[in-house]
């Protein structure tokens, strides 16, 4: 299926899908849901892309079907073919589930700090996972450079490299942000997300700007929303990439320019603390029955300070990455929390 496909899905006037082929034909599409707090408190319109409505659970679904069928259309995967990818979870689910369905089968190699529901559901769906310490990028032992080396070590195999794999952008060009364009009749203000590989951000900013050019208008302002501890905020802000402090969020954070970051125009950076996203993703789970996983609130945190900065009447678009069944051990958990000094939601304290 070509990737242009959904997003003839997504502006389906009923608001039903057409039957889709296989799970591959799932991917995309997904919902854009006005947030009713955020909105009503700013005097916007905040409005976050349900990438948890994805087959896999993730905005990584996106990203993984375009770096096989890019794959694929090189003539560098080939039948019975293994893909072999460093990720920190949803990228390893996601190219799983799509390797399931086009016949290919997957190494995944993740860092063991991430959440073991992430790990426990990519065993479940048949990954060959391996499990490595977490390492800083420059250390070989990183999960980048170990998945890079198996696959080169490995019969029939490809290396997705998500990071610096520009097709992971192009997958965002050409449905993500035409899906959000004709959700909203082309009147987007401002787009904001975090970065793991970059991918979202480059390719959704791409894909505006090229639709805002085609139907005259102005191009929406693009702005980073960055955890603690990654360097990209300092990056937008003073080209200055040094790292301090940390965060719980997981699948987000940068310490470099990926492949897919380079030649963007980013506007502007917010830097979100972890107690100001999860004040975001508890509300969203208590009073609007948004279930949502770290990254989400960085971006949903994010989105709300654009929207006071703009001030009222504006449309501002996030991407809501993942849900919150993924981080129930530690998001949702009161003795994870309370190790770090963090609110407990209310309703489990
Ligand atoms: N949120 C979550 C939960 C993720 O797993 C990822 C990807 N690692 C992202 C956000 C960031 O997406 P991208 O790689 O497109 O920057």
């Amino acid at each position: 299926m070509q990737m242009t496909d959904q997003n003839t899905q997504a502006s389906s006037p009923t608001g039903w899908q057409t039957p889709s082929e296989g799970m591959i034909g799932a991917i995309g599409g997904t919902p854009l849901i006005r947030l009713r707090e955020a909105s009503d408190a700013t005097g916007c319109a905040i409005y976050g892309k349900a990438e948890f409505m994805n087959p896999g659970g993730s905005v990584k679904d996106r990203a993984a079907l375009a770096i096989i069928l890019d794959a694929e259309r090189r003539g560098t995967l080939r039948p019975g073919g293994t893909i072999v990818e460093g990720t920190a979870g949803n990228t390893g689910i996601g190219l799983t589930l799509v390797a399931k369905a086009r016949g290919y089968r997957t190494i995944i190699v993740m860092p063991e700090t991430q959440s073991r529901e992430k790990i426990d559901f990519l065993r479940m769906i048949g990954a060959d996972l391996r499990l490595v310490p977490a390492k800083p990028f420059r250390d070989p032992g990183n999960y980048v450079h170990v998945s890079r080396r198996l696959a080169e070590e490995t019969e029939n195999a490809v290396w997705a490299n998500q990071f610096d794999n520009t097709a992971n952008r192009e997958g965002h060009r050409t449905t993500t942000a035409r899906e959000i364009w004709s959700q909203l009749d082309g009147r987007v203000d401002a787009f904001t997300c975090a970065c793991g590989t970059g991918g979202t951000l480059a390719g959704v900013a791409m894909g505006l700007g090229e639709c805002a050019a085609r139907d005259g208008r102005a191009r929406p302002e693009i702005v980073l929303a960055d955890p603690e501890g990654s360097g990209l905020y300092g990056w937008v802000k003073a080209n200055d990439l040094s790292v301090s402090g940390s965060s719980i969020t997981e699948g987000i954070g940068q310490s470099r320019v990926t492949g897919n970051l380079e030649g963007i125009a980013i506007d502007d950076a917010e830097r979100i603390p972890d107690a100001e996203a999860l004040e975001q993703i508890f509300a969203l789970q208590d009073r609007e029955g948004i279930s949502l996983g770290g990254s989400a609130g960085i971006n949903v945190a994010a989105a709300i300070r654009i929207a006071k900065r703009l001030g009222p009447g504006h449309r501002i678009v996030t991407i809501l990455c993942d849900g919150g069944a993924r981080y129930q051990s530690k998001l949702f958990n009161p003795a994870f929390l309370q190790g770090k000094g963090l609110p407990t939601p209310p309703w489990l304290d």
